[in-house]
């Protein structure tokens, strides 16, 4: 019979790489915390509609990435793509706005696209990220960014470049939209399938895309910055004087643009060159419309989402894929011979356990020499020898493993010996 492997474009977290996700998790909940985010969870699926109203129709991810399907109840239903919608959804839901606000909220968790897989890009990847809504002040806009770079610097992560942009709003954006159209509209011949495409519904896009021409394109065309509205345009200072007051070094870039319909007003990436074609480490900005579009009041909001997957590799990449090896790693093995030690063994490790102290035993009935050999290897600190002698005794062997030294302890002050 031939072996199930995992579907393409998802990835097992193997048992030496927990302990750099789990470093990842922790540093995002501490900052996150830190800076007065509670964490939210919701469903892994959605109903369809979601998704269409709030990522957008015209979107890749709505267009042809998304885990669509008919449940036996005949609704359709999508695999989460993102999480900005979801949280929005659940705050409308939950009648969120009648709590203080800006409510802000973290979230860590899988996520689905239907993409083509290579490197750095998965069908399951995994996702952290923060939402702040009901408050319109650019401070709530620097305060995202620098919580994203806050985790990034955290962990030690470097070499990572900040891009900042507004792409305005309902007022101001369309009349760049015109403007791009009637410039673009003269190079169509030059554009790719995808964008000739999308040029009526949203020419924005060819400014960010990845295809050479269009690229090339894009940097001919006017910056949007000239066309922002007097509202935008403050916002945008605002944002940008408040990063300057927190030191947080970005570069203006307008070819951020974001896949996503919803967003308003600041738009911003962090990349890493150190990844490849798929540079974007993490991304998000406001999304004053987002609410109304799914049916509820205008409530502002600004957010950011990032990859999981992607940091963890710049991270091993950094150290050499040293880090996390120290995953399921515990402090005390013991070693034990004959079956009534066995049960000491086992007796004695959940008393450990349960005192906080990690512990292991051997369950492949190994030779003691062969279990010593086990222990040495896993890196455990302390061994405890428990013989026939031992036991007649009422004591065990203490190992310090570092420097070899043993003692006799008798069995009832193994525990805070131990602990
Ligand atoms: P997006 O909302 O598309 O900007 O995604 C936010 C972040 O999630 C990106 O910056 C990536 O780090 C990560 N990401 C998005 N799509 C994928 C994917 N298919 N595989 C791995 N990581 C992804």
């Amino acid at each position: 019979m031939t072996h199930i492997r995992a579907p393409r474009g998802t990835i097992d977290v193997f048992p030496e790489k927990p302990g750099v996700w789990q470093r990842l998790e922790e540093t995002v909940r501490s900052v996150c915390r830190n800076a007065g985010y509670t964490e939210i969870r919701t469903p892994i699926f959605e109903h369809t509609e979601l998704f269409q109203r709030g990522v957008g129709e015209s979107t890749d991810i709505v267009e042809k990435e998304m885990y669509t399907f008919l449940d036996k109840g005949e609704r359709s239903i999508t695999l989460r793509p993102e999480g900005t919608a979801p949280v929005v959804r659940a705050y409308l839901e939950h009648k969120m706005w009648a709590l203080p606000q800006p409510v802000k909220v973290y979230y860590i968790g899988p996520m689905f696209r239907y993409e083509r897989p290579q490197m750095g890009r998965l069908r399951q990847h995994t996702q952290f990220g923060v939402e702040a809504l009901g408050a319109s002040s650019p401070a709530l806009d620097a305060e995202v960014i620098s919580v994203l770079i806050s985790v990034y610097q955290r962990l030690g992560l470097e070499g990572f470049v900040v891009r900042l942009n507004s792409i305005g709003c309902s007022k101001c954006r369309p009349r760049y939209k015109e403007s791009l159209m009637n410039l673009l509209s003269k190079h169509t011949d030059e554009l790719c399938a995808d964008c000739r495409r999308r040029l009526e519904r949203n020419p924005l896009r060819v400014l960010d895309c990845k295809n050479e021409r269009c690229a090339g394109l894009a940097k001919k065309l006017p910056p949007i910055f000239d066309y922002l509205c007097e509202d935008c345009s403050r916002h945008f200072e605002g944002v940008t004087e408040c990063l300057t007051a927190l030191d947080l070094i970005y570069e203006l870039d307008p070819t951020i643009v974001r896949g996503l319909d919803y967003y308003t007003k600041t738009v911003f990436e962090v990349i890493h060159s150190g990844l490849g074609a798929q540079d974007a480490l993490g991304g998000g900005g406001r999304y004053d419309g987002l609410a109304e579009e799914l049916g509820g009041s205008a409530i502002p909001g600004v957010g950011f989402a990032a990859g999981i997957e992607r940091a963890v590799q710049v991270l091993q990449d950094a150290e050499g894929g040293a880090i996390g090896q120290e995953a399921g790693r515990v402090n005390v093995f013991i070693a034990a011979m004959g079956d009534e030690a066995k049960l000491q063994a086992l007796r004695l490790a959940r008393l450990l356990r349960e005192q906080g102290t990690s512990a292991d035993i051997d369950y492949l009935d190994r030779s003691l020499r062969a279990q010593m050999k086990y222990a040495d290897k896993q890196g455990v600190k302390k061994v405890v020898i428990i013989g026939e002698d031992e036991l007649k005794g009422d004591y065990a062997v203490v190992r310090d493993m570092a420097t070899g030294d043993q003692a006799q302890v008798q069995f009832r002050d193994l525990v805070q010996v131990l602990t």
